[in-house]
């Protein structure tokens, strides 16, 4: 249970193993953690700084297979570490720190080291000039879509087989005669039905409510987790125009990212201990000031203010209790653990070592299921390329896609095919087929962007999406993406949606009100009296 990225990748690694799996999450399909992290697929330079070296090189690897199995979700690009005068590691300790970093990717992704002068990072990226600014160092890290990238786990999971349902929550275990688990209650939040799903084995993957749902299974199990709030802000691109991801160190000594995207710069995050509700975490007005504070040190420039901000959007680490520990310096490990009565409960980890955990918690799985005399084969996901992969480069791709848009649809420009191709891979066929349905739907969705009508339909007929949150965050991503977070085109995606999903007027009303709530808390920030930190 937990269609985050972790239940989503256990899903399709049990079907891909030939296992019936049932995958119930209580949302949308990476509604929880997974679409609020930094977007990175990365080794994690900073846990070379805490000694975790072995995640790091598991990460580097897994960074490299996944840019070989889902080209069009993760890809390599450009990073550029800044270096300042009073303020993280010296030079020599930063050079050092990336050579190691390389070196530990073994040669899987194409050398970007260089060691640049101020002259040349200032060059590079104009809105890094600052007087306490040394130089930098560009290297090579990966990016990725976290939405997009949790969905095609699901969608694969849903292709091997799998039954893979959203809003269908997870009420409380099921026990056979020995006290051991052989299913669970759910309830499907749309229809208010409940039922029942056997299984041999249940494995928890709720993210953030992990304990929450041990408590189901043992109503006295004690809490494992640390939750460590990180926010992100999203400027404009114009407010913070870079060309590639700059991380830099904070001035209380951490490893922040401001990160182009789109028609957008993220800029983040935050690491702080959370201990408020988990149905409502929201970049309070500390986290958005801290963050332009360093913001304001570091691109001195740009003169960002609390206006500058497009949206803004919190998430919650779920991390392993490690006492004694900073919660930044708490580590990013995934632990697995099995219950008395069975329950597999798998938490911690990163988006980037997703598979990995992901084959690893089915290992323990399959290891219960060898007492029912089940024998289950080792997990195929290591060579299993994700469902929207090309068998071609990108570049070949995107060549291709174009000549089809000619025929497809004349009036679809160069900017975006491309954008089509990297968020849908093979399936953005599809979207122009359905472009050419028309009417109208090859049309944009805010002016200036490439994002079209055609992918709200696409999203509710294909990636079951279920409302504008769906469609306008996860699918797409006006929400931090799009002028006024995508409120300019709210009543034209609201009517696409009702038309796939048959609602009448009032159900529509709900759903945009649903909408803006998530933007009331995206602002939550600029409402004065918010509660601290
Ligand atoms: P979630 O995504 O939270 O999924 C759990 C799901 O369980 C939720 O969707 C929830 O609705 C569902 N659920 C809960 N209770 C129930 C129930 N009773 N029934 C059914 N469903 C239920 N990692 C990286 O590799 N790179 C990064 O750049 C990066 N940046 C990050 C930045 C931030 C700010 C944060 C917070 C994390 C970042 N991470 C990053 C870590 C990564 O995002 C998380 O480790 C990962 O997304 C956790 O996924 P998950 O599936 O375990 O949890």
């Amino acid at each position: 249970m937990g269609g985050g990225i972790t239940g989503a990748a256990v899903a399709r690694d049990a079907a891909g193993r030939g296992l019936s799996a049932a995958l119930v999450e209580r949302e949308d399909w990476g509604s929880g953690t997974s679409w609020r992290s930094s977007k990175l697929i990365h080794g994690g330079l900073r846990y070379l700084q805490t000694g975790d070296v072995g995640l790091v090189f598991e990460s580097l690897s897994e960074r490299g297979r996944l840019m070989r199995l889902a080209p069009h979700l993760v890809w390599p690009a450009e990073f550029l570490f800044a270096a300042y005068r009073g303020r993280g590691f010296p030079r020599w300790i930063l050079e050092l720190g990336l050579t190691a970093y390389e070196a530990l990717a073994l040669g899987r992704l194409r050398n970007f080291r260089r060691r640049l002068s101020r002259e040349e990072v200032v060059a590079l990226e104009p809105p890094l000039a600052s007087a306490d600014l040394l130089g930098g160092s560009a290297y090579g890290d990966g990016r990725t879509d976290d939405a997009r990238l949790t969905l095609e786990n699901v969608l694969d999971a849903a292709a091997l087989g799998a039954v893979a349902l959203s809003r269908v929550e997870v009420l409380g275990m099921l026990r056979g005669g020995s006290g051991r688990l052989c299913g669970a209650q759910v309830r499907d939040r749309e229809t208010g039905r409940e039922l029942e799903i056997r299984a041999r084995v249940v494995v928890n993957a709720a993210g953030p409510w992990v304990d929450e749902v041990r408590r189901r299974d043992d109503a006295g199990a004690g809490a494992w987790l640390r939750l460590a709030k990180g926010v992100h802000l999203s400027f404009p691109a114009a407010r913070l125009p870079l060309s590639r991801t700059v991380a830099f160190p904070s001035t209380d000594g951490r490893m922040l990212f401001a990160i182009p995207d789109g028609p957008a710069t993220l800029f983040g995050t935050t690491d702080t201990d959370y201990a408020g509700s988990l149905d409502d975490v929201a970049a309070e007005a500390q986290d958005v000031d801290y963050l332009l504070d360093q913001a304001a040190r570091t691109f001195p420039g740009a003169g960002l203010a609390r206006s500058d901000v497009l949206a803004t959007f919190a998430g919650l680490r779920p991390l392993l209790r490690e006492p004694g520990k900073r919660v930044e310096d708490t580590s990013r490990r995934e632990a697995i653990r099995v219950s008395a009565s069975g329950l597999v409960t798998v938490t911690g980890g990163k988006l980037t070592t997703h598979r990995r955990m992901a084959a690893r918690t089915m290992d323990r799985a399959a290891a219960l299921l060898a007492s029912h005399g089940v024998t289950v084969p080792p997990s195929p996901t290591k060579e299993r390329p994700f469902p929207g992969a090309p068998d071609v480069p990108m570049e070949e791709f995107i060549r291709v896609l174009g000549a089809r848009a000619v025929s497809l649809c004349p009036g679809l420009d160069e900017r975006t095919v491309g954008h089509l191709a990297w968020r849908y891979g093979t399936s953005a066929t599809d979207v122009l087929e359905l472009a050419a349905e028309g009417p109208g739907l090859g049309r944009p969705l805010c002016p200036g962007l490439p994002d079209i009508e055609a992918e709200i339909v696409f999203a509710a007929r294909r990636e079951d999406a279920r409302s504008l949150c769906d469609a306008l965050i996860r699918r797409t991503h006006l929400f931090w993406q799009g002028p006024r977070q995508g409120e300019v085109c709210l009543e034209r995606a609201s009517r696409l949606l009702a038309g796939e999903l048959a609602w009448d007027e009032k159900r529509r009303r709900e759903d945009i009100a649903d909408y803006e709530k998530e933007l009331a808390r995206s602002r939550r920030f600029t409402t004065p009296q918010t509660p601290s930190r």
